[in-house]
């Protein structure tokens, strides 16, 4: 069984994904406590499904694009089936993974979109940096939450050591919600001349920053 906070369908607000509909399958519980969480409802709760319960759910949507979220999704080790049920049903399968929880075991059909932690976030010392070397330059994409200037200089590091331009189909850098100003963001990144792609939580702007389950 999996813990299950919600499963919906909606518009993905993020990744090179951002605005496809997309069926959501977020599940309970996270071992990270970022400081900038817009997903603390996610941390206690839930409910248990079966995987089979989950798949019946997700079919009565019909859309082909889905995503296994959280809270921390590879947390719960009964994710990687669903993730390989869902890849077997030839679901394109989106994993937002924190970072945190290796991703050796994810069905190698998903597509990973890796948070890599930043300063701000509280909880930096916790990358898994051996993520970083499965990344699929044609499939995963890679995420910077930048809430400082600090983390900026952060994320320009780690893109270079890592070399992430080359390994990743994207490098998604993401302003923490109401923390940084927006077009001073947009400059360090036109300045920095990185193949990297700014991008606002598309949900946020149209249902509003609190609201659970779109
Ligand atoms: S990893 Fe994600 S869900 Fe967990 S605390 Fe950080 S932002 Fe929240």
């Amino acid at each position: 069984m999996l813990r299950v906070t919600e499963i919906f369908h909606s518009i993905q607000g993020e990744s090179t994904h951002a605005g496809r509909p997309c069926t959501f399958v977020r599940l309970t519980g996270c071992p990270m406590r970022c400081t900038w969480c817009d997903s603390e409802y996610t941390f206690t709760g839930g409910d248990h499904f079966s995987i089979e319960q989950i798949l019946q759910k997700v079919r009565g949507f019909g859309c082909r694009l889905v995503e296994v979220t959280g809270g921390e999704p590879l947390a719960q080790r009964e994710a990687f089936e669903l993730i390989r049920q869902l890849c077997d049903e030839e679901y394109e399968v989106l994993i937002e993974t924190g970072g945190y929880v290796s991703t050796t075991d994810v069905d190698e059909r998903a597509r990973v979109i890796l948070d890599i932690k930043c300063p701000a976030s509280g909880e930096a010392e916790r990358n898994d940096w051996s993520n970083l070397g499965r990344l699929r330059a044609d499939q995963d994409e890679v995420k910077f939450v930048i809430a400082d200037a600090s983390d900026w200089e952060f994320a320009k590091e780690i893109i270079e050591q890592y070399e992430l331009e080359k390994r990743t189909n994207a490098i998604l850098i993401s302003p923490a919600w109401g923390l940084i100003d927006l077009q001073e963001l947009a400059k360090w990144i036109t300045e920095s001349g990185l193949n990297v792609r700014m991008q606002l939580h598309l949900h946020k702007y149209i249902w509003g920053p609190d609201v659970q389950g779109v």
